[in-house]
């Protein structure tokens, strides 16, 4: 291996100072599946930090719709979709969550933060307004600043608040929420923002990486659940990197929009199609999300959380108001988060502490997911580990 020149000093004062604040941030690799237990190293642990909330990452008709996909089409995209890379798996993909979701059009992108990207910096030019809950995804907040927009963020999960920016704004622009908040588990006020936004003749886009396969009729999500649809949300985003269990994203909304997006959406030009043997698997997973199974795994999921919650109320503990599969545990500062997690490792209990700046500061804490591959096993022995951790702390 070469020499590396000295890397620059503020380089090493920016890691430095991450260090000092327990806020370093690493890698771990894991010689297993990610749930429903990991092996790091030689051990292996019960893991509850993964977004695989249905146990769709492993289930056999994945892999070999995966690997018949990859036999007839490939492995690699090849190219951007508007140059040779989009091929029949990803419209047979496209066409059914169309159809499942109730909307004219949708376009795949390769990750949910390239969607976020892409549709936002093609829907609000410079200086044109954004409004987004405060609490957004970080590619949403990244969208709106790549634009240049003029971006305002109202309280979290508060409509009157955002009312008040819509108000105050001259121009009409886009308003912006997560569907389930990834950091806290709990679900946007949907329906009134769609009313806000109408009211005030708003683009309204809402961001259901969460939602979409655990939450509503047939895992439709958010949507579902707050009985919109096509007309009162135009421009939905789903990933597949979560309940989906495969890697990818898309947004779903009308003939207009999806062309404009194909002229302007330049993280969705200017990149190579998502893996076409993915959007087989994606497919194959959409099917399962559908079908009878799909919502087993939902009941399953939904039992998993009744019992935590249920648990956690004996217990000294500052629960969020989430019913969905994230499930956080706040600790505060940063140091005591990774503390409890390291005494949860020595329990054979895998759950990551999420820091600074990822949520705000003084706002550490367990980020607890739950999923259907979880056996009932698992969450006793999560459950029990937490008792132990926190009464002892
Ligand atoms: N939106 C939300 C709400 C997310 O939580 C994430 C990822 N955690 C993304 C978008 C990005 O999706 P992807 O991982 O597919 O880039």
């Amino acid at each position: 291996m070469k020499p590396v020149p000295k890397s620059p000093d503020w380089m090493l004062s920016a890691l430095e100072e991450r260090r000092q604040q327990n806020l370093m941030r690493r890698t771990v690799t894991l010689g297993s599946p990610q749930i429903p237990h990991a092996k790091i190293n030689t051990q292996d642990y019960a893991a509850f930090c993964s977004n695989d909330y249905l146990g769709l990452a492993n289930h056999p008709a994945l892999i070999q719709a995966l690997h018949d996909t990859a036999q007839e089409y490939g492995v690699g995209g090849g190219s951007s979709h508007l140059v040779c890379g989009h091929l029949t798996p990803h419209q047979q993909l496209e066409d059914a969550l169309a159809d499942w979701l109730g909307y004219e059009r949708v376009m795949l992108f390769s990750t949910g933060y390239m969607a976020n990207l892409g549709v936002i910096s093609a829907l609000a030019g410079k200086g044109r307004p954004v409004i987004q809950d405060k609490l957004n995804h970080a590619s949403l907040i990244d969208g709106a600043l790549l634009a240049q927009a003029t971006m305002r963020r109202y309280l979290h999960g508060d409509v009157a608040s955002a009312e008040k920016l819509l108000s105050r704004s001259t121009d009409s622009g886009l308003l912006i929420t997560d569907g389930v908040f990834s950091m806290d588990g709990d679900v946007a006020p949907l329906s009134e923002l769609s009313n806000l936004a109408i009211k005030h003749d708003w683009m309204f886009m809402v961001d259901d990486a969460h939602g979409l396969g655990c939450l509503g009729e047939d895992g439709r999500g958010c949507l579902s659940l707050a009985g919109l649809d096509a007309e009162r949300l135009p421009i939905l985003i789903g990933t597949f990197g979560k309940a989906f269990g495969t890697a990818g994203a898309f947004v779903a909304t009308s003939h207009d929009y999806a062309d404009y997006l194909t002229q302007f959406a330049r993280p969705y030009i200017y990149t190579t199609a998502m893996s076409p043997a993915m959007a087989g698997a994606t497919l194959a997973s959409l099917r399962i999300i559908q079908s009878s199974e799909g919502q087993e795994r939902r009941d399953r999921l939904s039992a998993h959380i009744a019992y935590f919650r249920q648990r956690m109320q004996s217990l000294p503990v500052v629960l969020m108001a989430s019913e969905t599969a994230i499930q956080p545990i706040l600790m505060g500062d940063s140091k005591t988060a990774l503390q409890i997690s390291e005494r949860l490792k020595s329990l054979g209990v895998w759950c990551t502490a999420i820091r600074p700046p990822t949520v705000p500061i003084g706002g550490a804490r367990l980020r607890i997911t739950l999923s259907a591959a979880h056996s009932d096993a698992d969450l006793v022995l999560l459950c029990d580990s937490l008792e132990h951790v926190l009464i002892a702390k």
